[in-house]
């Protein structure tokens, strides 16, 4: 049995990021939320564009200041609102009324904002001296034409979107989508939308909405492959349809120690190499993860295909997901360098937490501030196959190995999800 570490060195090592050439697809802006640059966008520019006034006020020549006997300057007879672009300069001994996004005309090197100003007919007093520069934004202050704006593996949110826009790029280059499949093992499995009364020991295919949810969040797309049956013909078909149309697969059940258990035996048959069996983790112990060939994958420029085989129990397997493949896929979309999951911060436990100390274990929970400081509320009582357990959790504390008890009021540390 591997440790939680071993595991995800194994698995980070496995994955092979994807081709900024191959695996990208050109967008235009307004489609690119949440995802992940394909290349370094480097601005054409410079911000600010021209000098400009950062406050409604009046733009002056510092150096005029020097030889007066009274802050007085002659105001001009223009105004500078932002948009106009103003063409004679500045004459000595004069300012001009200037509004927020203004262009500074040609020798003006200093605003005062009009809070620290008189204006008596067309004469401007100066209640206070400003400093030279006061409330520029100088021209190429933020950033100059030719630099790097954004870096290639930045994901996309609004203040990157904002700033690729006002860099007047309409398309920029991201890396595809993930493509994940899903299926679901198990004899007891109903698809959600059989309209049969459930018969006695059925279950609904839970795990296939809670993994593509958790899929569609990690920016990635799930494909279902459906349930199927405990059948070794069948199932082999299924992983087989699974591997050659998806970057990663994940089968929910069919990976413990019993007699219907065939993920394993079937990867093994298809030639797979088998990279850990199981892990030091609780919940979520029993988990295969498996490279195999993909010779029909035409889709990617990597032909090895990850496969993880996730236990059946509903929180085992999101487990599996939060701790192991969640951070696969961010490596494989080059997301890793900006965002690393997991991300794991402290926290005062509200109730004591207890662990048999053989696993890593993973207590699941809410986490919330009070007066500033992260505060973890675990919940009563823990199975992994009780999905009810985990409705509102956001986050998880991590026992290690060897560690059982850790009193109410301590510093936890949680995995947040
Ligand atoms: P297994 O890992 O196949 O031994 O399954 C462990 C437990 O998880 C059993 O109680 C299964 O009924 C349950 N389970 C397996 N697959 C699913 C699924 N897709 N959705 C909900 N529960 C499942
Ligand atoms: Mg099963």
């Amino acid at each position: 049995m591997l440790s939680v570490a071993e595991t995800e060195k194994i698995i980070l090592d496995l994955v092979k990021p994807f081709d900024p050439e191959i695996d990208s697809e050109i967008l235009p802006l307004t489609k690119v939320l949440n995802r992940i640059l394909a290349e370094d966008i480097s601005s054409k520019l410079d911000f600010p564009h021209w000098d400009n006034s950062a406050m409604d006020g009046y733009a002056l020549r510092y150096a005029d200041l020097d030889n007066l006997q009274e802050l007085k300057l002659a105001i001009a007879s223009d105004e500078i609102a932002a948009g106009v672009a103003i063409a004679q300069s500045l004459n000595q001994g004069e300012c001009v009324r200037i509004f927020t996004g203004g262009m500074l005309p040609v020798g003006a090197d200093t605003i005062i904002m009009q809070e620290d100003i008189e204006r008596i007919d067309n004469f401007l007093y100066l209640k206070v001296k400003p400093n030279q520069g006061d409330y520029v934004r100088r021209k190429g202050e933020f950033i100059q034409a030719g630099t790097t704006l954004i870096k290639s593996g930045t994901k996309l949110g609004a203040t990157e979107i904002g700033a690729l826009a006002s860099a007047r790029c309409q398309t920029v280059k991201v890396y595809r989508q993930p493509k994940i499949a899903i299926i679901s093992t198990g004899n007891e499995l109903v698809r959600l939308n059989d309209s049969q009364p459930l018969q006695l020991g059925q279950i609904i295919d839970s795990n296939l909405y809670a993994l593509s949810t958790l899929i569609e969040q990690s920016g990635a797309i799930a494909i279902p492959f459906g349930a199927v049956c405990d059948n070794k013909l069948e199932l082999e078909s299924i992983m087989q349809e699974a591997i050659s149309s998806a970057d990663i697969v994940i089968s929910t059940g069919g990976v413990s120690v019993g007699d219907y258990d065939y993920v394993e035996e079937i990867l093994e048959k298809m030639g797979a190499d088998i990279h850990v069996r199981s892990v030091a983790i609780k919940p979520g112990k029993p988990l295969t993860v498996a490279s195999i060939e993909s010779i029909l994958n035409v889709n990617r420029s990597e032909d090895k295909i990850l496969y993880f085989g996730v236990p059946g129990n509903p929180v085992s397997a999101m487990m599996s997901f939060w701790r192991f493949i969640r951070g696969a896929i961010a490596k494989l979309n080059g997301s890793h360098k900006t965002h690393w999951y997991p991300q794991f911060i402290k926290a005062i436990t509200t109730a004591d937490l207890h662990s048999q100390g053989r696993r890593e274990t993973y207590l699941w929970g809410t986490l919330t501030y009070q007066k500033g400081s992260p505060i973890f509320q675990p919940v009563k009582n823990y199975s992994s196959g009780n999905l009810i357990s985990v409705i509102g959790t956001n986050a998880l504390a991590v026992m290690r190995v060897n560690q059982t008890y850790l009193p109410a009021g301590d510093e936890a540390i949680i995995m947040l999800i």
